[in-house]
């Protein structure tokens, strides 16, 4: 267990997710206190930070005359009037501390389509080269389910999905995942480790007060899921003094999901063996040397010197020598017309080329599989 808590020191990139009960009093207005001290310890870290955060409702609501949230329309309502108000916290909370932060706001359709996907990992990717603190929550008011509570601990797992984090982290107001609930039960133990493939979910309860409906149940369904995919995960009490810091020193706080290696071979059988590929990147041999190097690079633009076929972002294809052997397969980052426009240029003239900005890899390491592999 050690060595599975000191690799998350290891982490480059980090998305936390905060509940509305961690950042907003239960019975009042927005926990100052906690969002100084989070936009602090942000400042302060060297990872790269996204925040998925709740809470609109609960600030429109307040500010809202009636103060009702009983329909659809009325919790989507109070999100309008909130999120402004959530946002505007956290922009003054961390530019106190000297950083931007930028709001981006998703429903579950625009991850499930893959050209808003790509679209969206690029801002978010941009954003973070920038040193802006991407800040997301859920388009509550175009939400055709309809604003749930949970829904952002969900939104948070896809998030991952795409940003592709070494490390996922749910601040709660509970000290992570207990054996039972423990404010009816005092037997109820703290489960500090998950191991892959373990039934987390019998300990789920879906309590968890009128504005985290989500409780732990929907937590631990995202938590496993990417988990599952290949992705650290904790689960933990929002209150702990430097609770970031502290989780990224590998010190045992909250919940460790442990990620499941086996997934991460599974997904690479998959990429090995599961689809015709749609087309095919040549490589010089500087790039072909790099990628079946031990130490394993990502395919860079420079090594590039040919593509052939059509391939959109995302799409599998062959990397081939200049002879034509192939000897990886990878998902690919761009369109095979962009490709071709980035192909033997350097990192930093992608943006200049393409007009956007976009991963720095072509196909990156994690998605890609040598041949005999
Ligand atoms: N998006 C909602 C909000 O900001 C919260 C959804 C949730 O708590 O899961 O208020």
């Amino acid at each position: 267990m050690m060595n599975e808590r000191s690799e998350l020191s290891k982490a480059r990139r980090v998305v936390v997710k905060i509940g509305t009960r961690v950042v907003a009093e239960p019975e009042g207005g927005l926990n100052h206190h906690f969002l100084d001290q989070f936009a602090r310890q942000i400042a302060e870290l060297e990872q790269q930070i996204v925040v998925v955060t709740s809470g609109a409702v609960h600030l429109g609501r307040r500010a809202l005359p009636l103060r009702r949230v009983d329909s659809v329309s009325r919790r989507q309502a109070a999100a309008a009037v909130g999120q402004p108000e959530l946002m505007r916290h956290y922009i003054e909370a961390l530019a106190k501390y000297g950083r931007i932060g930028a709001q981006i706001l998703l429903t579950t359709e625009d991850m499930s389509d893959r050209s808003r996907y790509v679209r969206i990992s690029n801002t978010v990717h941009a954003l973070l080269e920038e040193g802006v603190v991407p800040i997301i929550n859920e388009n509550d008011t175009v939400s055709v389910e309809g604003v749930t509570f949970g829904e952002n601990d969900k939104l948070a797992g896809m998030v991952a999905a795409i940003v592709r984090p070494d490390l996922l982290i749910f601040l709660s107001d509970q000290a992570g995942l207990f054996t039972a609930d423990p404010r009816d039960d005092p037997e109820a133990q703290l489960v500090p480790v998950v191991q892959p493939g373990e039934d987390a979910m019998q300990y789920a309860t879906t309590g968890g007060g009128d504005e985290s409906l989500g409780g732990m149940y929907k937590k631990v369904l995202a938590a496993r899921g990417a988990a599952g995919v290949g992705i650290p995960v904790v689960i933990a009490d929002g209150r702990e003094q430097d609770v970031l810091q502290r989780i990224l020193d590998g010190e045992e706080l909250g919940t460790l999901f442990v990620p499941s290696e086996r997934a991460m071979r599974a997904r690479k059988q998959w990429i090995a063996t599961a689809i015709e590929p749609a087309g095919e990147i040549v490589v010089d041999d500087g790039a072909r040397r790099a990628l079946t190097d031990k130490d394993g690079s990502s395919l860079l633009p420079v090594g590039i010197v040919a593509v052939e076929g059509r391939f959109e972002a995302g799409d599998l294809v062959r990397i081939v020598t200049e002879d034509g052997q192939e000897f990886a397969r990878g998902l690919v980052n761009y369109s095979g017309e962009e490709v071709k426009q980035i192909q033997g240029a350097h990192t930093r003239q992608i943006s200049k080329i393409l007009g956007h900005v976009g991963d720095e890899e072509v196909i990156h390491r994690d998605n890609m599989v040598l041949s005999g592999d």
